[in-house]
């Protein structure tokens, strides 16, 4: 099988990273801090097991967005380039779009659906859930989806 190795790097490029194999899930999240985080209306996210990811340049910097959360960034510019929470323990979630081929990952479920900005407007299919959701039943679906939404 051929080995997966996705490269990323914060706006600068003083922090380079590497993430190999299959990511556990790729989302968009909805929820206040990462939109603030992000300064955007939504910040798409990839999960890895933390074993697969490797930075091969630069430090991050951390800030602890609530408690328990290490948020990781560049210092030197300001992007945001990782999370890692105390309640995920031995998993790592990246930004989708410090990634160099954002397009080669496809996004599967929005999450913080609930908190979601009115004026975005969603018409993809993809599951919605009001909070993380995994392992549940999604909340909502996107209106290409209407019909398969149990009453
Ligand atoms: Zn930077
Ligand atoms: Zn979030």
């Amino acid at each position: 099988m051929e080995e997966i190795k996705k490269t990323g790097r914060c706006l600068c490029g003083n922090i380079r990273f590497e993430a190999q194999g299959v990511p556990i899930w790729v989302v968009h999240c909805h929820c206040q801090s990462c939109r603030r985080n992000t300064g955007s209306a939504v910040a798409t996210f990839i999960g890895y097991h933390s074993e697969q990811v490797r930075y091969i340049q630069g430090e991050r910097s951390f800030f602890e967005s609530s408690p328990g959360v290490q948020r990781g960034f560049c210092a030197q510019c300001g992007t945001p380039l990782s999370y890692e929470g105390k309640y995920c323990p031995g998993e790592i979630h990246l930004y989708l779009c410090t990634f160099d081929e954002p397009e080669s990952f496809l996004p599967q479920r929005h999450v913080f659906y609930k908190d979601h900005l009115p004026w975005f407007e969603l018409h993809d299919d993809l599951p919605r859930f009001n909070a993380f959701g995994a392992g549940k039943k999604p909340d909502s679906f996107g209106p290409k989806n209407q019909s398969t939404i149990e009453k």
